[in-house]
């Protein structure tokens, strides 16, 4: 772990040590520049190392070696500093210059052929450093200057093997059919990469077209639906404010028949025989079925205007209100076979909420399993919850498919078997659903075909809306 981290140091160190100019911005010569760097940097670690070496090696103080490589370090440092400072080009080709003038000057100053078989290496730094063309001129040079020494130079004996020629054609040719290859590499890459680019930016800006086209289809569509529900809304309103006032209209009328004909029945206004009564309560039954039936529609269209008002008391005795239903659903049942069970826990909290709703929620289902109950029994319960109180009306009805037990809580919705006992409107359960929302509670159904009914609704203890009148 240590020994990696202080590897780490090392190359940080290096990195920083062989980073390239800011002024630099092609990537190939901050690659180049860095190289140059790297080869200066180990250049002057090495002679100053052998420099150290010869100096304590030797007992008679520095010899002309010494002072040759301490030149030579003084010159490496010159070319790193010059990199380092920004002037790549000048660094590097004085590097190469000096690569060159080492390999021909040496040949040539120490008689010794040996020093040409350094020329390939030259040419590979001059192509790692250099563009193209100098590293050929270097090449060309590198040749002549060796066919000279052979024919020209008055040691030209010392000289005589063609070794060292051969492998600077050989290396130096090498050298430049890579550089090539990798020219022509490189410029088919970007060549390639170009017309990928090309081709990317030819579909970003068909992308973008689309996009812009499908916003501007969402932003028409998007206006003709806002336009489209606000004049259903405005429908809406007029529908159940019409409604609304067409029902207060009905309702008084009928409210007048309906007092005049049970005074009438009661022999008010002169004497009426038997027929004639029988007649009067027939009509009056009519009457009330019509009331309640716009007393429904009214209190729909009221919910779903926003209109509806509760007039919440806190004083709501569960066992008084849930007995008093039992009364009204005993009178219904007549004479069917069918038995009344109540279940009511003792000891209810007051509840604050509005009577007249809630009794009207509980008379809903009360005559709905009175209606559709043909025998058996039908069980009210009211159960004490933590901070409810639970109200089930469970009867041994024919029962409510699974598939429909959604949609009867809709306005106007009645199943097969609601539509044969005439006399419903489908609007009774979606009323009670909303008015026991409307309380902060819930109201729901359980049921399957053949097993009897069951609806359930909870209202909490202490509810949210204080004592008074609330639009709901
Ligand atoms: P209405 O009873 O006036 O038709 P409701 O909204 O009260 O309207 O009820 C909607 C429908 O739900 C009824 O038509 C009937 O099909 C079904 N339903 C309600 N209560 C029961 C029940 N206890 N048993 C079977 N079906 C019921």
């Amino acid at each position: 772990m240590e020994q990696l981290s202080a590897w780490q140091t090392v190359r940080s160190v290096w990195q920083s040590a062989t980073r390239p100019h800011t002024a630099l911005v092609d990537i190939e010569q901050r690659r180049q520049s860095r190289l140059l760097a790297g080869l200066t940097l180990a250049m002057l670690i090495t002679t100053a190392a052998a420099t150290l070496l010869l100096t304590f090696a030797s007992s008679s103080g520095p010899d002309a070696t010494v002072v040759v490589l301490f030149v030579a370090q003084v010159f490496t440092l010159a070319l790193y500093l010059m990199n380092r400072a920004g002037h790549y080009r000048l660094s590097a080709t004085l590097f190469v210059g000096f690569n060159f003038a080492l390999v021909h000057g040496g040949t040539i100053l120490s008689n010794d052929v040996a020093w040409l078989l350094f020329t390939g290496m030259m040419l590979l730094l001059s192509a790692s450093l250099m563009p193209v063309r100098i590293t050929s001129l270097l090449f060309l040079s590198s040749i002549v200057l060796q066919i000279a020494l052979h024919t020209l130079h008055p040691m030209r004996t010392e000289f005589s093997s063609l070794g060292p020629i051969i492998i600077t054609i050989i290396t130096g040719s090498m050298v430049l059919v890579f550089m090539n290859h990798r020219a022509g590499l490189e410029s088919e890459r970007r060549a390639e990469l170009s017309e990928t680019n090309r081709l990317l930016r030819e579909s970003e800006i068909e992308l973008e077209k689309r996009v812009i086209e499908r916003t501007q289809e969402l932003v028409i569509a998007n206006e003709k639906a806002e336009s489209a529900r606000q004049r259903a809304e405005q429908a809406d309103q007029i529908k159940s404010q019409f409604l609304a006032s067409m029902s207060h209209e009905l309702r008084t009328p009928l409210n007048a028949i309906l007092t005049f004909s049970e005074l009438m029945a009661v022999g008010t206004f002169g004497p009426v025989n038997d027929e004639q009564i029988d007649y009067l309560q027939k009509s009056m039954q009519s009457g009330k079925h019509l009331l309640s039936l716009i007393n429904d529609v009214l209190d729909i269209t009221k919910i779903q205007a926003g209109m509806m008002k509760l007039f919440i008391e806190d004083d709501f005795s569960v066992i008084i209100e849930v007995n008093t239903v039992a009364v009204s659903a005993e009178k219904l049942l007549r004479d069917k076979p069918v038995k009344l069970v109540l279940d009511i826990d003792r000891d209810f909290p007051p509840i604050a909420c509005d009577k007249r709703r809630v009794r009207q929620v509980l008379l809903n289902l009360m005559s709905n399993a009175v209606k559709f109950t043909e025998e058996g029994t039908i069980t009210l319960s009211a159960k004490k919850r933590e901070k409810e109180v639970l109200f089930a009306v469970i009867d041994t009805g024919p029962g409510i498919a699974p598939q429909q037990q959604g949609i009867i809580f809709e306005p106007f919705v009645q199943t097969e078997t609601g539509i044969r006992h005439a006399g419903g409107s489908g609007l009774g359960l979606p009323i009670s659903k909303r008015l026991v929302a409307a309380h902060q509670g819930r109201l729901w159904v359980e049921s399957e075909i053949g097993q009897g009914a069951a609806f359930f609704f909870t209202l909490p203890y202490q509810s949210l809306l204080g004592s008074g009148e609330h639009s709901v």
